[in-house]
């Protein structure tokens, strides 16, 4: 396994494995990697002839006021449980090997991202559509790998690859929870015993409200107060957001008539806001 910190070195590897005609896989991860990302290396490397796996935490879509400086960062155990995974490449460059002085260029969208958690991460988007725009350049994948943990994202990603004609196909891979339910996330490690006892709360809600659909419940906001009652219930005192949107606009519905996605995002103690979603077919 190779792990590069240069666009040019990554260029040229990925050169001669396109001169091969091997197909590539790419897992863009921020580090920290857990069994949440091994999931998406696992079936990157099933499906794939090489896999690459690109650490950076990317200042781009981070708010000022938001945890870039104390996001975990261990490149040596990442690469350790990398090579395990039987990864060929790291790409772990320096911010200024990704934004060097005189960058001035971004991918935006208008739709998609304007609620859930792009409501108080204004830019956070633009971060990730930039970010992952410099990295399918750079890696030129067939086939991405992203987790519907960060559903929002994933729905950017395939809107902007749709949108832009971008040639690689993005997969989408299911969420990996810890067995009390909690989705594993690198920001978990922020939480202090006390809050990781509470956190379950937040899947233990959404369960609950996505019982109340199933069984028949179609008002969004009584869905909305439950898993939002349930969820306060415990102690913890801010919500971000519990919001119930059409799964391929992400708008809001009041009623729920057509697939939705139910996501929240939650602050748990001063540091750590956790996110989840599920998503349910309704059919008429
Ligand atoms: P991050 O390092 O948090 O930016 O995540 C990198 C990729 O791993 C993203 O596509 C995430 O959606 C995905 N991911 C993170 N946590 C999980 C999880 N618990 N289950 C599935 N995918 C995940």
């Amino acid at each position: 396994m190779k792990i590069l910190k240069t666009v040019k070195e990554v260029k040229e590897e990925v050169k001669s494995w396109k001169e091969q005609g091997l197909q590539i896989g790419l897992v863009p991860t921020m580090g920290w990697l857990h069994e949440g990302h091994l999931s998406l290396i696992k079936n990157a490397r099933e499906n794939n002839d090489r896999v690459a796996v690109s650490i950076f935490v990317n200042p781009m879509q981070f708010g000022p006021d938001e945890d870039f400086d104390s996001y975990p960062r261990d490149l040596e155990r990442d690469a350790k449980l990398c090579e395990e995974a039987g990864v060929d490449l790291i790409f772990a460059p320096q911010p200024e090997e990704m934004y060097p002085n005189g960058f001035c260029s971004y991918v935006d969208m208008n739709g998609l991202t304007g609620g859930l958690c792009g409501k108080s991460r204004p830019i956070h988007f633009r971060g990730v559509q930039t970010v992952v725009n410099k990295l399918f350049n750079i890696v030129t994948p067939d086939n991405a790998y992203f987790g519907e943990k960060d559903t929002q994202q994933l729905a950017v990603i395939k809107r902007m690859v749709l949108d832009l004609n971008m040639n690689v196909k993005i997969c989408g891979c299911p969420i990996i929870r810890e067995e009390d339910g909690l989705a594993k996330s690198s920001r978990n490690s922020y939480l202090s015993p006390e809050e990781r006892a509470l956190a379950p709360i937040i899947n233990k809600a959404m369960t609950a409200g996505k019982e109340m659909i199933i069984k028949g419940e179609r008002d969004s906001a009584k869905v909305i107060k439950a898993i939002s009652d349930i969820i306060l219930s415990v102690g913890v005192t801010k919500i971000d957001y519990v919001s119930i949107v059409d799964s391929l606009t992400l708008e809001p519905v009041e009623k729920i008539e057509s697939d939705i996605l139910c996501a929240c995002a939650v602050y748990m103690g001063t540091s750590a806001r956790l996110i989840d979603n599920f998503s349910l077919e309704i059919k008429g």
